[in-house]
């Protein structure tokens, strides 16, 4: 049932990035219609239309490329990454022989081509059960839309024609449409889908932007061109309020973002604690322009420095030069200050072209993070020989992902013990990524390796909730501030009570949980870096 535009309605989801806003409401309904070519019979030739389909392939896949550089840099490295699926879709023999198969065969178009087998690919996801295929279904229709536009000679985005200031509402946002909103700042994002964990949250949250998401069926429910009132502190959408009721938000929303200011100004400071501890406020980085954004926001140091982006999209690895000189890059605005390297984190549903991947039924429970490097230990080598050069410049930590044994630790440090004895130098600080229910039950069995320990509380409650972070359908199943989650980290606490303990998963940057991080022996943060003000004077009026 749809609401009246003017009546009074709230509505409650889930908030995914912080902040108070008010605006205009826009209804963005997906992308417009495609272009289609009619056939022209009389000059027809299906060489022609093959040429004409590679063509138009190598310019999507430019522009993809392109994309991902332009969210790389000006958004998000981690949200980067995702263009690997849609390149991977347009790459896809199967889905090449097929394309081929019906230009020759039946004589069409490439465009009638990309219509009919992009919609039998998109059906067979959209017919799957898990909200996650459907998903992939609809990135295919994206594709395919794109692909068809392209042959027309059309490259658009709906993104691109947003009204700047709006309140805009969608069901989802592709990681491709982060581009045109970073460049249009809507006020306030309202979504269908899309978790805590998950890539929406990620871009609103790097860009500032306050969002909700889990609004059921929000395109029938909220109305175009309304207004609306955002409230993420206790999720809440006003649509068309009563002048009282805007009178007293506008007035609150004043309030908040003054004291937003004030902890801007204040954000260069230590973080300190009533009762005098210091908690260092870091930042979670992919790039050189996440590090820039990091100083500016006043973080204390490098908390995560996500690996990936340096190897993503290339052929061959990275040399140990190669690695460095990028390294050197994203971290410049950190020198000599602390910096959290964290070991490449790829494998199985982040495929790399030079590492010979097998398909997995389960990929999230596959080959990942330091799995991987155990099978490739020439690509470890090559980080820790890169890493170790930075020794001098920095101070330098390492960090080791996805560790569920105390063996996966334990080859990270034979290898940099051996390294640095080579080079004559003294070990860089190694630590665990506590991600998997079983790392934190055996945390002691792990300490003996390492020297700090991060909880990646992502990926950790994905493993402890069997929920992927990902899949809008098990959100309610994904809590990383459950009870659950804390009460494993005070398990290790306990087992460790002198090991130091940081959080650098989402849940890090999240306030209202920051005294009880605190009270379950959390002695540093890593936050994205539009938050780490809020979370230091979260820090500075709490008392233990
Ligand atoms: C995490 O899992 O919490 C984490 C910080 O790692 P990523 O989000 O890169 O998987
Ligand atoms: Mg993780």
């Amino acid at each position: 049932m749809s609401i009246k535009h003017s009546k009074t309605v709230i509505l409650h989801g889930l908030s995914v990035s912080p902040g108070l806003a008010d605006g205009t409401i826009h209804l963005q309904r997906g992308l417009s219609d495609p272009i289609d070519l009619p056939d022209n019979s009389l000059e027809y030739s299906a060489e022609n239309e093959l040429n004409r389909l590679d063509q138009a392939t190598t310019k999507i896949t430019e522009d993809l490329l392109l994309l991902a550089t332009r969210v790389e840099k000006e958004i998000d490295a981690k949200l980067a990454e995702v263009f690997g699926f849609h390149s991977d879709i347009l790459s896809d023999k199967l889905l090449k022989d097929e394309l081929k198969k019906e230009i020759v065969d039946n004589l069409v178009s490439a465009s009638s081509a990309v219509k009919s087998v992009f919609l039998k690919w998109e059906n067979r996801f959209l017919l799957m059960e898990s909200v996650i295929a459907k998903e992939k279904g609809e990135d295919i229709r994206d594709i395919s839309i794109r692909l068809r536009n392209a042959l027309a000679g059309v490259s658009i985005n709906p993104f691109e024609s947003i009204p700047s200031g709006c309140v805009l509402v969608a069901r989802r946002i592709l990681p491709s449409d982060t581009v045109f909103l970073a460049s249009r700042k809507a006020k306030a994002l309202l979504l269908e889908f899309g978790t805590v964990g998950s890539h929406a949250a990620l871009f609103t949250r790097q860009m500032g932007v306050p969002c909700i998401s889990g609004i059921h069926n929000i395109l029938r429910v909220i109305p175009d061109r309304g207004y609306a009132l955002i409230d993420t502190r206790n999720s809440e959408v006003t649509v068309n309020p009563s002048p009282e009721r805007r009178t007293a938000f506008l007035k609150e929303k004043n309030r908040y973002n003054a004291h937003l200011l004030e902890s801007l100004a204040n954000a260069s400071k230590a973080a300190i604690t009533r009762s005098g501890t210091r908690i260092p406020v870091n930042a979670n980085v992919g790039c050189h322009e996440d590090s820039d954004k990091a100083m500016k926001n006043g973080a204390d140091g490098i908390g995560l420095y996500r690996l990936e982006q340096a190897y993503i999209g290339r052929t061959f690895p990275p040399s140990a030069d190669e690695l460095l000189a990028e390294i050197h890059h994203t971290l410049a605005p950190y020198k000599a200050k602390s910096v959290c390297v964290r070991l490449l984190d790829v494998g199985s549903d982040k495929p790399l072209p030079f590492m010979g991947f097998l398909a997995e039924s389960n990929p999230a429970l596959g080959r990942r993070g330091i799995r991987v490097m155990r099978e490739y230990p020439e690509i470890l080598h090559t980080q820790l020989t890169a890493l170790l050069a930075l020794h001098n410049s920095y101070d330098l930590q390492i960090l080791v992902p996805m560790v569920t044994l105390p063996e996966d630790v334990k080859f990270v440090r034979d290898m940099l013990a051996k390294r640095c004895s080579e080079l004559n130098i003294a070990e860089p600080k190694l630590g665990a990524m506590i991600e998997t229910p079983a790392a934190a039950l055996s945390a002691r069995s792990i300490a003996p390796y390492v020297d700090f320990m991060s909880f990646g509380t992502n990926d950790l409650t994905q493993y402890v909730f069997a929920a992927d972070r990902e899949n809008a359908a098990v959100e309610p199943y994904f809590d990383d501030a459950s009870e659950v989650i804390f009460r494993l980290i005070e398990i290790v606490h306990n087992d460790l009570p002198t090991m130091p303990l940081s959080v650098c998963g989402e849940l890090a940057g999240r306030p209202e949980h920051t005294d009880r991080l605190l009270q379950c022996g959390i002695s540093a943060l890593s936050v994205a870096a539009p938050l780490v003000a809020i979370i230091k004077d979260t820090i500075r009026n709490i008392s233990r």
